[in-house]
């Protein structure tokens, strides 16, 4: 359970409040604030509040409404940015494999382009 998280990464830095970000919205849940290293025009990050290392401890872990909430929250995004019609693509990292840089399960929304067939 959530083994290796490390209680000062920067997405708990933020949570806490201890380091500046840019809050785009949230919930009693989740909080959606902008990457610092935007790779298309709309690029948010949207994380659970509680300590959750990926996508695999979130969902094994967290409640059924702290799942639907971040859920929700990542949709309102989309509704903020008016971006359902023209299209979004998300992206969770996960663990080395998956290139994950920030060990707090977090999704990346991005949109305002497109986006072509991949991230690279
Ligand atoms: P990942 O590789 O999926 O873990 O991505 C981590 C993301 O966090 C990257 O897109 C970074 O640009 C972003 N990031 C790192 N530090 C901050 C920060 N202080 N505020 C906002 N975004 C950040």
């Amino acid at each position: 359970m959530n083994k290796n998280y490390d209680k000062n990464n920067i997405f708990a830095k933020i949570l806490r409040s201890e380091v500046p970000f840019h809050k785009v919205l949230e919930n009693d849940y989740a909080l959606a604030f902008s990457d610092i290293n935007p790779q298309s025009p709309i690029h948010i990050l949207i994380i659970p509040k509680k300590a959750y290392l990926n996508f695999h401890y979130f969902i094994e872990n967290g409640s059924t409404k702290e799942i639907e909430f971040f859920w929700k929250l990542v949709n309102d995004v989309i509704k903020l940015y008016k971006i359902s019609m023209n299209g979004f693509r998300i992206i969770s990292n996960s663990g080395d494999d998956g290139n994950q840089d920030v060990p707090h399960f977090h999704v990346h929304l991005l949109g305002g382009k497109n986006l072509g067939k991949m991230i690279n």
